[in-house]
């Protein structure tokens, strides 16, 4: 049986008639730049992550982009990133010519380490930017009373978190801004690229809808100079069919992780004591992005699962700062060693609403037998 990573067509499959039905509506109605379909899919997403804005834009990466620029982040500002994230995070503040400053995370959640932030503070810095890293949300608490004390803005990275919460309340308006990534992939995903942002504050709101649209509300009258990043109807009319079985959808992958997790705490299984499970602190309600457990020897893990045919992914190998693209920056291995030791021993086993129990059951005994080896 070859049990995939991710089954998106098996996601399509199912919504077939409705998405079907939603983008001939959208063929149908003759408009195929924002309009309806957009601002319907806006109020839907702003209702459903309790925000009281959400402004589509054309991906992720535009999203947190576009948040900085309305927060008039740019050269000379400093913004704090995790050093342990996917790239896109710090390519927004670099995107602005604002300087990344990278934080260590908490070896047990992955996510920035509160602790460590206040050390990173200079007069430069401008924001902290905690990323909800594989659908469980950063200790936005501290964040929040860091940025208070310091009079910073927060914008939090939710590409990996639709549907999250942090203590009982949706990720979507604890910080300033919230971005979103709608790739196809994540929990709320597009059949193509897609992004927004989510905010409480109605001036942010309006400054990255006038951002999206070449700096202009009213045609061919520009205000600022934007850029061209709208979501597409298409896509946002696929996105509303989606959103409807969000939370069915991230309920089939929290019984998926309750199954690996209790499979390899079961201490029959003396499997527990090589692997790191994942760590679900008490504010969380995780949704499972990803489940990513770590072994001391994850090459040799991920190829015995290969050849029992089970497709495992790595999120992620390099860490940014050791990326050529941020080779300017001048760290070296050793610069952040808890983001360098994640990236060598995590392994993202199968995950998503898709992967039946009898698949999740063939991962669990091929790496109940790893552990035997
Ligand atoms: C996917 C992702 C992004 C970027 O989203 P795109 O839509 O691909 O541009 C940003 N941050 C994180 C943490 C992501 O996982």
């Amino acid at each position: 049986m070859n049990i995939p990573f991710l089954d998106l067509k098996a996601a399509y499959l199912e919504l077939k008639p409705e998405i079907d039905a939603a983008i001939s509506r959208v063929l149908d109605s003759g408009w195929y730049i924002l309009g309806d379909e957009v601002q319907a899919f806006e109020a839907e997403f702003a209702s459903y992550c309790e925000a009281n804005h959400c402004v589509g834009v054309a991906n992720g990466l535009d999203a947190l982009h576009l948040a900085f620029r309305a927060l008039d982040v740019g050269p000379g500002d400093e913004v704090i990133v995790p050093s342990n994230t996917y790239i896109a995070t710090w390519l927004a503040v670099s995107q602005c010519g604002a300087t990344v400053v990278p934080v260590e995370p908490d070896e047990r959640t992955y996510n920035i380490n509160p602790g460590l932030i206040e050390a990173a503070i200079t007069s430069r810095t401008k924001a902290i930017m905690p990323v909800h890293l594989y659908g469980q949300p950063a200790d936005l608490e501290p964040i929040l009373a860091i940025a208070r004390k310091h009079g910073l803005r927060v914008v939090e990275d939710g590409a990996q978190a639709h549907g999250a919460r942090y203590k009982n309340k949706r990720i979507g308006s604890h910080g300033d801004v919230v971005a979103w990534s709608f790739y196809p992939g994540k929990n709320l995903g597009a059949l193509g690229d897609g992004g927004a942002i989510t905010t409480n504050d109605a001036g942010i709101a309006d400054r990255v809808r006038v951002l999206r649209n070449y700096g202009s509300r009213v045609k061919y009258v520009n205000e600022v100079p934007g850029y061209n990043s709208r979501l597409d109807p298409m896509q946002a009319a696929v996105l509303r069919v989606k959103l409807k079985v969000l939370d069915e959808w991230n309920d089939r992958r929290k019984a998926i992780a309750d199954d690996y997790i209790s499979s390899f705490r079961n201490p029959q299984s003396s499997s527990n004591v090589e692997f790191i499970l994942p760590f679900v602190p008490d504010y969380a309600d995780p949704v499972w992005h990803l489940f990513v457990v770590r072994h001391p020897r994850r090459e040799d893990m991920q190829n015995q699962l290969s050849a029992a045919d089970i497709n495992t992914m790595i999120h992620y190998p390099i860490p940014p700062h050791l990326q050529q693209a941020y080779s300017g920056l001048q760290y070296n291995a050793g610069s952040f060693p808890i983001a360098e030791h994640m990236a060598d021993e995590v392994i993202s086993l199968p995950m998503g609403p898709h992967l039946n129990a009898e698949q999740a059951g063939v991962v669990i005994e091929a790496l109940l037998g790893f552990k035997r080896l």
